[in-house]
């Protein structure tokens, strides 16, 4: 409980922070930028050229992940709604058959008399998408990904303190892939906390996943085996009231790859 509280604090700091400090680096990044197209317009010198190029993209390096953590900072309120998960599952398993690359078999098994969970229908198609980059990222030489859904009469033992009694709708990302080390895993939910090269990896999607399934009254749990693959459960609250029609982005968004 120590260790969740700690983590809600660093999440709320984070998220005052961010914002303050993505903008005014934004700026300085500005200022980076011109003096060193300055320079290169300037000089002839192609040792100097060679440098200010370095700095340039290292800078746009920085402008990225600025723009990220801008992103980040200004998470818009949620609006839980009574969502089927299923629906969602579908479609966004739809949309990764298509788009996650020919190394990776997508599969999804859903629960056919699946609750309705109440929870913000768009963070759980977010939600749903970094866990599958994640998954992805974790089989460079292809695998499986599986999205499952569950009702969930009763949690498993060790998360029953954090959720009671309470009955609650699971959506699962599964991977084949390189697994997860315990001392990643401790650390997984931290915001920053990556393992993926510079440039890769913000370190932000599963914070901000832990985030958005405290924020809906649930949790996450990870499961994992070096060499075997990882298990993400994400467990929201059942509702009993009848999903909205939920609109989705249009289906047809193309072969852009992610
Ligand atoms: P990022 O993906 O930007 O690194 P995340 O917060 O999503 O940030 O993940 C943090 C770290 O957790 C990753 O850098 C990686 O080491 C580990 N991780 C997350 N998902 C998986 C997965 N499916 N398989 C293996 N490792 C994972």
């Amino acid at each position: 409980a120590e260790a969740r509280l700690i983590q809600a604090q660093k999440m709320e700091a984070v998220g005052q922070l961010t914002g303050g400090l993505a903008h005014d680096f934004n700026n300085l990044l500005t200022a980076v930028v011109g003096s060193l197209d300055l320079l290169l317009r300037r000089t002839d010198d192609e040792k100097l050229k060679r440098l200010a190029n370095n700095a340039l993209q290292a800078a746009e390096r920085g402008a990225k992940l600025t723009a990220q953590l801008l992103a980040f900072s200004r998470r818009q309120r949620l609006s839980p709604a009574a969502t089927d998960a299923n629906e969602i599952v579908t479609k966004m398993g739809d949309l990764l058959a298509r788009t996650i690359g020919p190394q990776v078999r997508v599969e999804t098994r859903l629960d056919p008399q699946l609750w309705h969970a109440l929870a913000d229908p768009t963070q759980m198609e977010v939600m749903i998408l970094n866990l599958a980059i994640n998954a992805r990222d974790a089989m460079p030489h292809g695998g499986r990904l599986t999205i499952s859904t569950d009702n969930v009469l009763q949690v498993p033992a060790h998360l029953s303190s954090e959720l009671g009694g309470r009955e609650y709708v699971a959506v699962s990302v599964a991977d084949t892939g390189s697994g997860m080390s315990p001392d990643v895993i401790a650390r997984a939910f931290e915001p920053f906390f990556t393992t993926k090269e510079q440039g890769r990896g913000t370190g932000l999607g599963l914070s901000q996943l832990y985030g958005f399934a405290k924020q809906s009254g649930g949790t996450v749990r990870i499961e994992s085996q070096e060499g075997k693959g990882t298990k993400v459960t994400v467990y929201l609250p059942r509702t009993n009231a009848p999903a909205k029609v939920v609109e989705l982005a249009p289906a047809s968004t193309g072969q852009s790859d992610l």
